[in-house]
């Protein structure tokens, strides 16, 4: 487990190189000032394997092992920035994130959440994710490992749920699991993906609205 000190003269733990990146992501349509907050909040260097933590503040997608990347800070900021336009009261809401990683999203998540859900497939990043946040003691955010295609019923249901991997359809669990006025913002499709918004409004009725092309790792059936 590394903490704070491993980077202290790299210059990674100051808020300066955050403080760029959110910068950026403002530069990039970014607007809520709560997710430009969590953004400038969570050490994202502590992520990301020691070796790559100098672009930890680049505006890129990283690998984080297993074939798997953390996702680009740009793409975290949006996909939140989507939830909150449809969320009154943040700090009472509650979301489940399908693909924890290596549990930066989950956290940056919790900087604005009441309760964060994040389910994870692959157990070894399930466990790294874990020994990344605990020294963040997020006492509100919860770790599953289990196949997020099925959602998390024992927590259902949820005002929002984001997605960190593409699926061709979004999974009908998503939706029963959503609650009325709740919003799923996720990635959708295979070779061509779109960030798609659906929303369910207060009658059960659910909508859908593709944001822009993106391209996450594939969501995968069953746990490794
Ligand atoms: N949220 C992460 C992004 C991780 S990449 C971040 O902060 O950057 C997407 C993750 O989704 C990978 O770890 C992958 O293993 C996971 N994943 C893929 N299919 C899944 C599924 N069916 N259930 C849960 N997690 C899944």
């Amino acid at each position: 487990m590394r903490g704070d000190g491993t980077h202290a003269n790299t210059g990674l733990a100051s808020e300066r190189v955050r403080t760029r990146m959110v910068e950026r992501l403002r530069e990039l349509g970014i607007r809520d000032s709560r997710v430009l907050a969590a953004m400038a909040a969570v050490q994202r260097h502590l992520f990301v394997d020691p070796a790559l933590a100098s672009r930890a503040y680049e505006d890129t997608a990283l690998p984080i092992g297993l074939g798997q990347t953390i996702s680009r800070p740009y793409i975290v900021a949006r996909t939140i920035e989507l939830v909150l336009e449809g969320i009154a009261a943040a700090n009472s809401a509650k979301v489940l994130e399908i693909g924890t990683g290596c549990g930066y999203a989950a956290a940056v998540l919790a900087q604005i959440f009441g309760t964060v859900i994040s389910v994870e497939r692959v157990r070894p990043l399930h466990e790294k994710a874990r020994a990344n946040l605990r020294p963040l003691r997020l006492a509100h955010l919860r770790l599953v490992f289990a196949d997020g295609a099925d959602g998390v019923p024992a927590q259902a249901p949820y005002d929002a749920i984001v997605a960190a991997a593409a699926g061709e359809q979004v999974p009908t669990a998503w939706v029963e699991q959503l609650k009325p006025g709740g919003r799923i913002v996720a990635p959708v499709g295979s070779a061509e993906q779109r960030l798609t918004l659906i929303t369910k409004d207060d009658g059960g009725r659910v909508a859908r609205r593709a944001i822009e092309v993106v391209r996450f790792v594939p969501l995968k059936p069953g746990t490794a």
